[in-house]
Protein backbone atom coordinates (compact mmCIF):
# COMPACT_ATOMS: atom_id res chain seq x y z
CA UNK A 1 0.00 0.00 0.00
CA UNK A 2 0.99 3.42 -1.07
CA UNK A 3 1.77 6.27 2.04
CA UNK A 4 0.00 8.24 0.16
CA UNK A 5 -3.74 8.50 -1.50
CA UNK A 6 -3.76 10.02 -5.51
CA UNK A 7 -6.48 12.05 -5.28
CA UNK A 8 -7.86 14.29 -8.14
CA UNK A 9 -8.31 17.69 -8.65
CA UNK A 10 -11.99 19.06 -8.60
CA UNK A 11 -11.37 22.86 -8.49
CA UNK A 12 -9.29 25.72 -8.01
CA UNK A 13 -9.86 29.08 -6.74
CA UNK A 14 -7.15 32.07 -7.04
CA UNK A 15 -7.77 34.45 -4.48
CA UNK A 16 -4.91 37.00 -5.17
CA UNK A 17 -1.20 36.59 -6.66
CA UNK A 18 -0.33 35.02 -3.21
CA UNK A 19 -3.32 32.51 -2.57
CA UNK A 20 -5.31 29.95 -3.93
CA UNK A 21 -8.06 27.35 -2.72
CA UNK A 22 -8.78 24.17 -4.11
CA UNK A 23 -10.88 20.86 -3.86
CA UNK A 24 -10.14 17.14 -4.61
CA UNK A 25 -11.51 14.03 -4.06
CA UNK A 26 -11.60 12.48 -0.69
CA UNK A 27 -10.94 8.44 -0.57
CA UNK A 28 -13.22 6.82 1.59
CA UNK A 29 -10.72 5.66 4.32
CA UNK A 30 -9.20 9.10 4.74
CA UNK A 31 -10.30 9.94 7.72
CA UNK A 32 -9.18 13.14 10.45
CA UNK A 33 -10.88 15.32 12.72
CA UNK A 34 -11.66 18.50 12.22
CA UNK A 35 -8.31 21.05 12.38
CA UNK A 36 -5.96 18.39 11.12
CA UNK A 37 -3.30 18.35 9.12
CA UNK A 38 -1.79 16.16 6.90
CA UNK A 39 0.66 16.04 3.95
CA UNK A 40 0.42 17.05 0.66
CA UNK A 41 1.82 17.30 -2.59
CA UNK A 42 2.95 16.27 -6.02
CA UNK A 43 4.92 13.64 -7.74
CA UNK A 44 7.69 15.34 -8.98
CA UNK A 45 10.23 13.71 -11.24
CA UNK A 46 8.41 10.10 -9.31
CA UNK A 47 9.16 10.79 -6.60
CA UNK A 48 6.66 13.17 -3.90
CA UNK A 49 6.97 16.19 -2.80
CA UNK A 50 5.46 16.39 0.13
CA UNK A 51 4.10 19.79 2.67
CA UNK A 52 1.85 20.09 5.46
CA UNK A 53 -1.10 21.18 4.61
CA UNK A 54 -4.43 21.88 7.11
CA UNK A 55 -7.79 20.63 5.81
CA UNK A 56 -10.22 23.63 5.65
CA UNK A 57 -12.70 21.19 5.04
CA UNK A 58 -14.74 18.86 7.26
CA UNK A 59 -14.88 15.77 7.87
CA UNK A 60 -18.71 15.36 7.10
CA UNK A 61 -17.67 16.84 3.29
CA UNK A 62 -17.18 14.67 0.39
CA UNK A 63 -14.36 16.32 -1.16
CA UNK A 64 -11.05 17.92 0.70
CA UNK A 65 -10.33 21.52 0.27
CA UNK A 66 -7.08 22.91 0.99
CA UNK A 67 -6.34 26.98 1.09
CA UNK A 68 -2.50 27.98 0.10
CA UNK A 69 -0.11 30.33 -0.30
CA UNK A 70 1.92 30.72 -3.32
CA UNK A 71 5.62 31.08 -2.54
CA UNK A 72 7.29 32.28 -5.60
CA UNK A 73 10.72 30.04 -5.46
CA UNK A 74 8.87 27.35 -2.82
CA UNK A 75 9.36 24.02 -4.16
CA UNK A 76 6.04 22.75 -4.07
CA UNK A 77 3.80 26.11 -3.86
CA UNK A 78 5.62 26.92 -7.42
CA UNK A 79 4.00 24.02 -8.95
CA UNK A 80 0.94 23.71 -6.68
CA UNK A 81 -0.58 27.33 -7.97
CA UNK A 82 -0.93 25.66 -11.50
CA UNK A 83 -2.45 22.46 -10.72
CA UNK A 84 -6.10 22.27 -12.86
CA UNK A 85 -9.25 20.13 -12.36
CA UNK A 86 -8.52 17.02 -13.21
CA UNK A 87 -4.52 16.67 -12.15
CA UNK A 88 -3.54 14.12 -9.64
CA UNK A 89 -2.01 15.45 -5.86
CA UNK A 90 -0.97 13.22 -3.09
CA UNK A 91 -2.63 13.29 0.48
CA UNK A 92 -1.07 11.57 2.98
CA UNK A 93 -3.06 8.71 5.08
CA UNK A 94 -2.11 10.23 8.40
CA UNK A 95 -3.51 13.32 9.64
CA UNK A 96 -2.68 14.62 12.81
CA UNK A 97 -2.48 17.82 14.93
CA UNK A 98 -3.12 19.78 18.21
CA UNK A 99 -5.93 22.10 17.36
CA UNK A 100 -8.72 19.96 18.47
CA UNK A 101 -11.40 20.51 21.00
CA UNK A 102 -10.42 17.55 22.72
CA UNK A 103 -7.28 19.15 23.95
CA UNK A 104 -9.04 22.01 25.38
CA UNK A 105 -10.90 22.27 29.40
CA UNK A 106 -14.42 22.97 29.17
CA UNK A 107 -15.15 25.95 28.55
CA UNK A 108 -17.85 28.78 27.17
CA UNK A 109 -16.09 30.66 24.71
CA UNK A 110 -13.99 29.41 21.79
CA UNK A 111 -11.35 32.34 20.74
CA UNK A 112 -10.18 31.00 16.88
CA UNK A 113 -6.88 33.58 16.26
CA UNK A 114 -5.75 33.50 12.80
CA UNK A 115 -3.05 34.99 10.51
CA UNK A 116 -2.79 34.47 6.63
CA UNK A 117 -3.17 30.51 5.72
CA UNK A 118 -3.55 29.93 8.90
CA UNK A 119 -7.23 30.55 9.12
CA UNK A 120 -7.72 26.45 7.11
CA UNK A 121 -7.74 24.42 10.06
CA UNK A 122 -10.53 27.14 11.06
CA UNK A 123 -12.45 26.95 7.90
CA UNK A 124 -13.07 23.06 8.97
CA UNK A 125 -13.69 23.47 12.71
CA UNK A 126 -16.57 26.08 12.36
CA UNK A 127 -18.27 23.41 10.14
CA UNK A 128 -18.08 21.30 12.67
CA UNK A 129 -21.30 21.19 14.85
CA UNK A 130 -19.52 19.43 17.73
CA UNK A 131 -17.97 22.86 18.34
CA UNK A 132 -21.23 24.76 18.53
CA UNK A 133 -22.94 22.18 20.96
CA UNK A 134 -19.49 22.56 23.21
CA UNK A 135 -19.11 26.71 23.13
CA UNK A 136 -21.47 29.34 23.92
CA UNK A 137 -19.90 31.45 21.20
CA UNK A 138 -17.08 31.19 18.54
CA UNK A 139 -15.34 33.94 17.66
CA UNK A 140 -13.15 33.72 14.61
CA UNK A 141 -10.49 36.32 13.99
CA UNK A 142 -8.15 36.53 10.57
CA UNK A 143 -5.56 38.82 10.69
CA UNK A 144 -4.18 40.32 6.96
CA UNK A 145 -1.99 42.79 5.40
CA UNK A 146 -4.70 43.42 2.90
CA UNK A 147 -8.34 43.75 2.26
CA UNK A 148 -8.01 41.17 -0.52
CA UNK A 149 -6.29 38.16 1.56
CA UNK A 150 -9.56 38.28 3.80
CA UNK A 151 -11.61 37.34 0.35
CA UNK A 152 -11.83 33.20 1.28
CA UNK A 153 -12.38 33.44 4.54
CA UNK A 154 -15.52 36.35 3.92
CA UNK A 155 -16.88 34.02 1.60
CA UNK A 156 -16.86 30.91 3.32
CA UNK A 157 -18.44 32.36 5.80
CA UNK A 158 -21.16 34.42 4.35
CA UNK A 159 -21.87 30.79 2.74
CA UNK A 160 -22.35 28.94 5.85
CA UNK A 161 -24.69 31.79 7.30
CA UNK A 162 -26.42 31.18 3.78
CA UNK A 163 -26.55 27.17 4.71
CA UNK A 164 -29.91 25.87 5.75
CA UNK A 165 -28.56 23.41 7.86
CA UNK A 166 -25.29 25.71 9.48
CA UNK A 167 -27.20 28.99 8.92
CA UNK A 168 -29.40 28.45 11.98
CA UNK A 169 -26.97 26.74 14.19
CA UNK A 170 -24.13 29.46 13.46
CA UNK A 171 -26.52 32.65 14.02
CA UNK A 172 -26.20 33.14 17.28
CA UNK A 173 -22.91 31.71 18.27
CA UNK A 174 -20.68 32.68 15.54
CA UNK A 175 -18.47 35.79 15.30
CA UNK A 176 -16.27 36.57 12.70
CA UNK A 177 -13.98 39.51 12.93
CA UNK A 178 -11.53 40.02 9.96
CA UNK A 179 -8.68 42.91 10.55
CA UNK A 180 -6.45 43.89 8.30
CA UNK A 181 -3.05 45.88 9.28
CA UNK A 182 -1.49 47.66 6.25
CA UNK A 183 -4.99 49.46 4.51
CA UNK A 184 -7.83 51.01 5.59
CA UNK A 185 -10.39 48.98 6.39
CA UNK A 186 -13.23 48.47 9.21
CA UNK A 187 -10.94 46.78 11.66
CA UNK A 188 -7.60 47.33 11.68
CA UNK A 189 -4.53 45.98 13.46
CA UNK A 190 -2.46 42.99 14.93
CA UNK A 191 -4.55 40.34 16.45
CA UNK A 192 -2.28 40.75 19.74
CA UNK A 193 -2.69 44.41 20.37
CA UNK A 194 -6.15 43.92 19.53
CA UNK A 195 -6.24 41.43 22.91
CA UNK A 196 -4.44 43.37 24.72
CA UNK A 197 -5.93 46.47 24.22
CA UNK A 198 -9.54 44.76 24.92
CA UNK A 199 -10.75 46.28 21.52
CA UNK A 200 -11.58 43.03 19.68
CA UNK A 201 -13.58 42.34 22.64
CA UNK A 202 -15.48 45.83 22.72
CA UNK A 203 -16.21 45.41 19.02
CA UNK A 204 -17.82 42.73 19.41
CA UNK A 205 -19.90 43.77 22.16
CA UNK A 206 -18.88 40.59 24.34
CA UNK A 207 -16.64 40.37 27.71
CA UNK A 208 -13.33 41.14 27.78
CA UNK A 209 -10.58 37.92 27.99
CA UNK A 210 -11.73 35.87 31.22
CA UNK A 211 -9.51 32.60 31.61
CA UNK A 212 -12.52 31.19 33.17
CA UNK A 213 -14.61 30.96 30.09
CA UNK A 214 -12.01 31.71 27.25
CA UNK A 215 -10.19 28.65 25.22
CA UNK A 216 -8.10 29.73 22.63
CA UNK A 217 -6.68 27.81 19.25
CA UNK A 218 -4.34 29.93 17.01
CA UNK A 219 -2.53 29.42 13.84
CA UNK A 220 -0.43 31.72 12.24
CA UNK A 221 3.32 32.99 11.81
CA UNK A 222 5.77 31.49 13.86
CA UNK A 223 6.67 35.09 15.05
CA UNK A 224 2.34 36.00 15.75
CA UNK A 225 2.35 33.21 18.01
CA UNK A 226 4.94 33.47 20.12
CA UNK A 227 3.57 36.56 20.67
CA UNK A 228 0.29 35.03 21.56
CA UNK A 229 1.90 32.67 23.57
CA UNK A 230 3.57 34.93 25.99
CA UNK A 231 0.14 37.10 25.92
CA UNK A 232 -2.11 34.44 27.40
CA UNK A 233 0.84 32.62 29.43
CA UNK A 234 1.05 36.09 30.90
CA UNK A 235 -2.00 35.96 32.31
CA UNK A 236 -2.15 32.30 33.93
CA UNK A 237 -3.34 30.13 30.57
CA UNK A 238 -1.83 26.91 30.22
CA UNK A 239 -1.10 24.95 27.26
CA UNK A 240 -2.73 22.24 26.46
CA UNK A 241 -1.60 19.16 23.86
CA UNK A 242 -2.95 15.30 23.57
CA UNK A 243 -3.73 13.44 26.91
CA UNK A 244 -3.71 17.14 28.63
CA UNK A 245 -5.64 19.90 27.88
CA UNK A 246 -5.02 23.01 28.36
CA UNK A 247 -7.05 26.35 27.89
CA UNK A 248 -4.74 27.17 24.72
CA UNK A 249 -3.70 25.22 21.80
CA UNK A 250 -1.01 26.71 18.82
CA UNK A 251 -0.34 25.38 15.35
CA UNK A 252 1.97 26.71 13.07
CA UNK A 253 0.69 27.79 9.65
CA UNK A 254 4.14 27.11 8.25
CA UNK A 255 7.52 26.76 9.34
CA UNK A 256 10.65 29.43 8.46
CA UNK A 257 12.99 27.46 6.40
C1 LIG B 1 1.31 22.14 10.56
C2 LIG B 1 1.42 22.92 9.28
C3 LIG B 1 0.26 23.17 8.53
C4 LIG B 1 0.35 23.91 7.34
N1 LIG B 1 -0.80 24.19 6.65
C5 LIG B 1 -0.73 24.97 5.53
C6 LIG B 1 -1.92 25.33 4.82
O1 LIG B 1 -3.03 24.93 5.17
N2 LIG B 1 -1.77 26.13 3.74
C7 LIG B 1 -0.54 26.59 3.30
O2 LIG B 1 -0.48 27.31 2.31
N3 LIG B 1 0.58 26.24 3.95
C8 LIG B 1 0.53 25.44 5.03
N4 LIG B 1 1.68 25.08 5.68
C9 LIG B 1 2.98 25.46 5.05
C10 LIG B 1 3.32 24.39 4.00
O3 LIG B 1 3.70 23.20 4.66
C11 LIG B 1 4.46 24.84 3.04
O4 LIG B 1 5.48 25.49 3.74
C12 LIG B 1 3.92 25.76 1.96
O5 LIG B 1 3.00 25.04 1.17
C13 LIG B 1 5.04 26.27 1.04
O6 LIG B 1 5.70 25.15 0.47
P1 LIG B 1 6.90 25.37 -0.53
O7 LIG B 1 7.56 24.06 -0.74
O8 LIG B 1 6.41 26.10 -1.74
O9 LIG B 1 7.88 26.36 0.25
P2 LIG B 1 8.64 26.09 1.63
O10 LIG B 1 10.07 25.79 1.33
O11 LIG B 1 7.87 25.09 2.44
O12 LIG B 1 8.53 27.49 2.33
C14 LIG B 1 9.35 28.57 1.91
C15 LIG B 1 9.08 29.77 2.79
O13 LIG B 1 7.81 30.31 2.46
C16 LIG B 1 7.19 30.85 3.61
N5 LIG B 1 5.88 30.16 3.77
C17 LIG B 1 5.62 28.84 3.62
N6 LIG B 1 4.31 28.58 3.83
C18 LIG B 1 3.73 29.77 4.12
C19 LIG B 1 2.40 30.13 4.43
N7 LIG B 1 1.41 29.22 4.48
N8 LIG B 1 2.15 31.42 4.68
C20 LIG B 1 3.15 32.35 4.62
N9 LIG B 1 4.43 32.07 4.33
C21 LIG B 1 4.72 30.78 4.08
C22 LIG B 1 8.12 30.59 4.79
O14 LIG B 1 8.89 31.74 5.02
C23 LIG B 1 8.99 29.48 4.30
O15 LIG B 1 10.25 29.53 4.89
C24 LIG B 1 1.62 24.36 6.87
C25 LIG B 1 2.78 24.06 7.61
C26 LIG B 1 2.69 23.39 8.81
C27 LIG B 1 3.95 23.11 9.59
Amino acid sequence: MSAFYREKVLSVHHWTDTLFSFTATRDSGFRFLNGQFAMIGLEIDGRPLMRAYSMASANHEEALEFFSIKVADGPLTSRLQKIKEGDTILVGRKATGTLIADNLIAGKRLLLLSTGTGLAPFASLIKDPDVYDRFESVVLVHGCRQVSELAYGEQLVAKLRDDELFGPLLADKLVYYPTVTREPFRNRGRITDLITSGQLFSDIGQPPLDIETDRIMMCGSPAMLEELRQLFEARGFLEGSHGEPGHFVIEKAFVER
